[in-house]
Parts: structure tokens; sequence; C-alpha cells
């Protein structure tokens, strides 16, 4: 059987919603397009001396609500669907949090582990002039997303503003602290999931110190949120990276294990640990299971092998629709990546609206305003759910898809 590629999944998600909810035949077609497409070939030297050819893209997918926002990927599997496709997840995203943003995303097809730190530097550099006529503070503003961080973003913003000829803090999130970055922008994603998981828990009656999780990818977002569950006394029995998972049935100290993925570059091998694959970590005997590494990991063939009952997408479009339906009709309850992740980009807003005022915020207020805004987002989509008998994933595209709808009616030719 093959496997949807995530544009695929991304618009036969869009097709479950409006065939319930029915809508213009116009917006539909819009809505299915990317509104800019931008591809780039950048020149950049490499330590050897060698002037090597980067290719690299900014998809932005709706500007209805507002500036486009979303993630820079560098990844050496980055291509263009992809990128339409986090793209179109980002509009759909930022509107179940009700922010004013639209969508959009970008990737560099690189594999970072290859850079030198100058390397790196050069490439994010480079990546920016390229594009920078496209992107601004209020036209469309990136982020960090699988392998950039938030020194990346310090560049690329430093970058931006040198062009610009003026300090421009709110062209990028996720940027240092001492440059205009947010406090709790760098955890926020995982904070955000952790609310959402929390309201889910609650919803389904399970006790979170009885409670296993199986969280896959240990990057930002992963490690973050093993971590703040383990804080919160849930159980984490397993974790994994690229190279493979761990697994305890007593439960793993994420940041031990964070240390040793820092010093062996992997998970595997942690002590009184046994090795899982990501396959095995995925139908793991666990309670709740976080994917929080990459899209489609959750298939129609591998569906049915899924013990957990609360499934909190942490990654973008780790599960194919065919999948989805499998679990729905299992009675798993998956809060979908476009509430499930929004915590990221909503204290990237955060960010943004702290840049524009220069006035910033204690780490207790972020986190206050985010939990407001991910309690809020979870209440409506439930409901929605419920009224539709449908599950979370399609009430979050019926609650976007009519938000999107009236922007893009308000302003026809935007
Ligand atoms: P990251 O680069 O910090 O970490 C990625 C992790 O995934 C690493 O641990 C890596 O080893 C692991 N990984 C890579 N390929 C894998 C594979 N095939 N199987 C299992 N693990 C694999 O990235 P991140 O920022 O943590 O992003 C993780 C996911 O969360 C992505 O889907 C991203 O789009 C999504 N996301 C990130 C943010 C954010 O703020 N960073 C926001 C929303 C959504």
């Amino acid at each position: 059987m093959k496997t949807p590629s995530p544009f695929e999944c991304s618009m036969c998600y869009l097709k479950n919603a409006t065939d319930l909810i029915g809508i213009d035949e116009d917006i539909y077609n819009i809505l299915c397009h990317p509104k800019r497409i931008i591809e780039v070939n950048f020149p950049v030297q490499m330590d050897n001396g060698r002037i090597r050819l980067f290719k690299g893209f900014r998809v932005q997918h709706n500007d209805s609500r507002g500036p486009t926002k979303g993630g820079i990927r560098f990844f050496p599997k980055v291509d263009l669907d992809e990128v339409k496709a986090l793209a179109s997840w980002m509009t759909w995203k930022c509107t179940v949090v009700g922010i004013p943003y639209g969508g959009a995303k970008g990737g560099v097809v690189v594999n970072t582990k290859n850079l030198s730190e100058e390397e790196l530097e050069r490439i994010s550099r480079a990546y920016i002039r390229s594009i920078r006529h496209y992107i601004g503070p209020h036209r469309d503003i990136p982020a960090p997303d699988m392998y950039t961080n938030s020194k990346i973003m310090g560049w690329m913003m430093d970058e931006y503003s040198a062009l610009k000829g003026e300090y421009t803090p709110g062209v990028i999130t996720g940027k240092p602290i001492e440059i205009g970055g947010s406090k709790g922008r760098s955890y926020a994603t995982a904070m955000g999931g952790f609310i959402i998981l929390e309201k889910a828990v609650k919803k389904m009656g399970l006790k979170p110190k009885k409670t296993c999780v199986a969280v896959q990818g240990f990057g930002n977002v992963g490690f973050n949120m093993a971590r703040i569950l383990h804080e919160h006394g849930y159980k984490v029995v397993a974790v994994s990276d690229s190279k493979g998972g761990i697994f305890s049935k007593q439960g793993l100290v994420p940041a031990k294990v964070f240390e040793y993925k820092k010093k062996t570059g992997s998970v595997i091998g942690f002590k009184g640990t046994k090795s899982v694959t990501n396959k095995e970590l995925l139908a793991l005997d666990v309670d709740i299971l976080v994917p929080a590494a990459m899209e489609n990991q959750i298939l129609a063939e591998n569906a049915g092998k899924i013990k957990a009952k609360l499934v909190v997408e942490l990654a973008n479009g780790p599960t194919t629709p065919k999948a989805s339906a499998a679990l729905f009709k299992k009675k798993v309850f998956v809060v979908p990546d476009i509430l499930a992740n929004a915590g990221g980009v909503t204290v990237s807003y955060f960010e943004w609206v702290q840049n524009h005022s220069n006035f910033y915020w204690s780490e207790k207020e972020v986190n206050e305003k985010l939990k407001q805004k991910m309690e809020a987002a979870f209440d409506e989509v439930y409901s929605i759910m419920k009224a539709y008998k449908s599950d979370m994933r399609t009430a979050a595209y019926i609650l976007a898809v009519k938000r999107v709808s009236e922007a893009i009616q308000s302003r026809s030719e935007y």
C-alpha cells in the first residue's frame, strides 16, 4: 500500500472536514493551493573552499488572517511536497488557537550533522538573503523547526536586520532571549502539548501517577515533553531518536537520558534500558503515545498495533488519514497536530507581540497566557467534535476552515 505524501494527507484532512460542513467551491479551491511557492538555489562557501549549491523552499499557504508564520527545517529529505503540507498545517494551527497569522513553512535540503558551526551559520544567512524579499515582520515570520534552533534564528534575524539597515527582531521568532526572544519559547511546543494532554487525560479519567507514556523523538519537542511529563508524575517508559529507542518498565529520568545523548549522540544504550526500534516504540503497551519526530509514522499498516488510549501529536503530520480513521474506529483519542503542537507558534506570537511593544514578559506571564490559549482551543475543538460526532482532527479542521473562509470572504482579493 502506497503511503500518501504529507501534502496528500493534508488535502485529505481538509476534504474530510469540508465534506461535513459544505463550503463554497471557490473558497475550497483557494484553501487547496498555497498562495506563494518560493524555491531558491543558493551558493555557500564551505570550510574546504568548495562553493556548494543548496536548495531551499519557502511556501506561504494562506495570509487571509494576517502575516504568514511557520518554521524553517534543515533536513536532507526536505522537499516541496513536505513544505507545502507543513505550510498548510500552519494556517490551520494558527487559526485553531486564534492567533492572527496565516501559515507558511521553510526548508533547506541539508544534513546539519555534516556541517561545522561556521558552515551552518553561512548557510543560515545565505538562505535568509535568498528569501529576504518575501519575509518581514508584517509579511512572513519564520521560526525554528527540525534541526534549527534559537542560535540559527539569531543569525537569521541579524542577517535580515543588516540587509534592512535596522534592528528588526519581529522578523523571526524563537530567538535567544538576549536579542528579543521570549521567555518560555524554548520549551513552548512541549508545554502547550502538555496542557492539551492534561485536558485529554481529565476527559478520559486517566490518573497521571498510573499513566505510562512513550515519546517518539528526543529533540526540542520530544525531550521537553518527556521532561515535563516526568516532572508532573507521569511514567515515561520509552523515548527514541533517529537511531532508535529505549524502553524501561520502571520509567526513565529524561534529564539523565538527555545528558547521555549529549555525550554519545543517541539515547540507545542508556543504562538499564532495552533497545526498541521506532516502529516497536509506537506499538508499546502504554496509556499515552506522543509522536514528536517526523511525518508519516502511524500508517494504515501499523495503526492496528497501537495500544495507547490517547495519542498526542506533537510532530506535524505523524498520522496518515487511513491510520487516523482506524484509530477513531478503535476509540483511540487522538489530539491532532494542529491543536496539540500549537504551543510553539502561540509563544512565537507572544514573542512577536513583545518585539513590537518592546516590553518583555515574565516566564510566568507567558505560561499563563499559553495555558489560557491552549485550554480555550481544546474546549472549542472538543465541543465541535461532540456536535459533529467526529474525531478531534476533523473538529479542529472544521473550526479552522470556518474561520479562514470567513476571513477570505471578508477580504476577497487580498
Ligand atoms: P529537533 O530537530 O529538535 O528534534 C528532532 C528529533 O527527531 C531528534 O531527536 C531526532 O533524532 C528525531 N528523529 C529524526 N528522524 C527520526 C525518525 N525517523 N524517527 C524517530 N525520530 C527521529 O526537532 P523538533 O523541533 O523537536 O521537532 C520535532 C517535531 O515537532 C517535528 O515534526 C516538528 O515539525 C514538530 N514541531 C516542532 C515545533 C518547534 O517549536 N520546534 C513546533 C511545532 C511542531
